[in-house]
């Protein structure tokens, strides 16, 4: 709490003081800072996808420098510069400072070097997670935080959302009639995962809690009826709509849009701040797959024709696209990763989910010939098999490891049948005995990484914050 508090405080008057410096009015930059050993950093082999993506930063012996435009660029006009000396203190505070806070700072911070005040706000440590100090209890003082995948309560909302699944009687079948959504059965599986690491000690933040409700504690329903305004004026003022877009938005867009493209975006937001704000030492992002070629022969209702499909695969940051450094805080993020080892963190979380689910699960890791376009068009493959590297919204706005898990493909038609037979209870929720297999993994997951993480090659005890 102290810790906290005193966190706090250092944010408040180091922001005051940035704002009040003198140094930001000038206009002239500093001398250049002497160049430390490190600055020739590079970038992970799983960030950029496009080489356009270079005409918005470089890196040299004056540290990495990055631009609001490729013209901004070619005329050196620099956003942000982070001097060599600075690349620690900066991987500290992007580990602490919220998004926003920090695109504030990335913002004022231009090609001035950090203050000494600023220098002490890094030093703010979190408390190290050691595994296995208190005996039956290996995970006390880990932080994890579940996201469960989508929000519809019931079928029709989930057609809505476009995440559910639904198939007619037939021999396949077993002559029943399949219908689940998806945002329940993630939601399912957090609960149990969090049931599990609890017992096991740490500290489980689930970003929703209550089925049909988004991070925010709304319905989409809810959220239409009371927070679309309030949505409308948060994305203006963040400069991602203009006046005309809001208008379209409150009087002409289609019910389907409203939900996929306005309310899911900022439900997402909601969800990243939330975790954010907990400083988890690592976020299980769980959602369940489908044959994307099979969406696409869905027939005139809806109804989906069981596929023999079946794989598992799973996401970590990167793989920025072409125009996905536009805006600032694209800038930052990708700033963020270029500095921190988020991505191999992220990496080697997720390297354990793929182990132990294709163990646990039987699913097989997804491969070329499933011919899936997005893997070849948004994704970088890691050196793990099944593990890519993708700029989601939530693997781009959660900072710190984390694995975005997709087990197994709902629409296979064993699958679908395992799915749809809800046999066991869980925080009052009707659930498929299936998950349980999935819940394993992703515990195996975290077990074998929290013992990572508190290894003597970790940082020492004074230095123990985890990114
Ligand atoms: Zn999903």
């Amino acid at each position: 709490m102290v810790e906290l508090l005193m966190y706090r405080l250092w944010i408040h008057i180091a922001f005051a003081f940035i704002a009040a410096a003198p140094w930001l009015a000038c206009q002239t930059p500093p001398p250049m800072q002497q160049s430390g050993p490190d600055w020739q950093l590079t970038p992970s082999p799983f960030l950029i996808k496009d080489s356009s993506l270079y005409d918005y930063f470089d890196i040299g012996p004056q540290g990495i420098r990055m631009y609001a435009s490729p013209l901004n660029k070619q005329m050196g006009i620099v956003e942000c510069q982070v001097f060599p000396s600075e690349y620690e203190a900066f991987r500290q505070l992007m580990g602490q400072l919220p998004p926003d806070s920090m695109l504030s700072f990335y913002l004022a911070k231009r090609h001035r070097p950090l203050t000494e005040l600023t220098d002490t706000l890094w030093k703010v440590k979190h408390t190290g997670f050691y595994y296995g100090q208190h005996v039956g209890m290996p995970l006390l003082g880990l932080r994890v935080a579940l996201d469960p995948g989508h929000v519809a309560l019931d079928m029709q909302e989930a057609e809505l959302e476009g995440k559910y699944v639904k198939m007619r009687p037939s021999p396949q079948t077993h002559n029943q009639a399949i219908a689940f959504n998806e945002a329940n059965l993630t939601l399912a599986t957090a609960h149990l995962l969090r049931e599990e690491l609890e017992k096991m000690g740490a500290e489980v933040l689930l970003s929703r809690t209550e089925p049909g409700k988004g991070a925010a504690g709304l319905s989409y329903r809810e959220w239409k009826a009371t927070a679309l305004e309030s949505t409308l004026a948060e994305e203006m003022a963040a400069g991602r709509m203009s006046e005309t877009d809001a208008s379209w938005w409150r009087s002409q867009a289609r019910e389907v849009d409203l939900y996929r493209r306005l309310f899911t975006p900022w439900d997402l937001r909601k969800r990243a701040e939330k975790i954010n704000a907990f400083r988890p030492h690592l976020t299980l992002i769980i959602h369940y797959n489908i044959h994307s070629p099979n969406w696409e022969k869905r027939d005139a209702q809806g109804f989906f024709t069981p596929t023999g499909a079946n794989y598992c695969m799973a996401f970590v940051p990167g793989s920025f696209l072409r125009g996905e450094l536009e805006t600032a805080e694209n800038r930052m993020v990708f700033l963020r990763l270029l500095l921190t080892d988020h991505i191999e963190q992220s990496i080697a979380l997720t390297s354990y989910f793929i182990k132990s689910s294709t163990r646990l699960t039987g699913v097989p890791i997804v491969s070329r010939q499933h011919q899936l376009s997005y893997l070849h068009n948004a994704c970088i493959p890691t050196r793990i098999r099944g593990v890519y590297a993708r700029n989601l919204t939530l693997t781009h706005l959660i900072s710190g490891p984390l694995c975005y898990g997709e087990s197994l493909c709902q629409d296979n038609i064993v699958e679908a049948r395992a799915l749809n037979d809800k046999d066991f209870d869980i925080a009052g929720m009707p659930a498929p005995s299936r998950i349980q297999d999935v819940a394993r993994a992703y515990l195996r997951a975290v077990i074998r990484f929290a013992r990572d993480i508190s290894l003597p090659t970790a940082p020492a005890p004074e230095n123990a914050y985890l990114r």
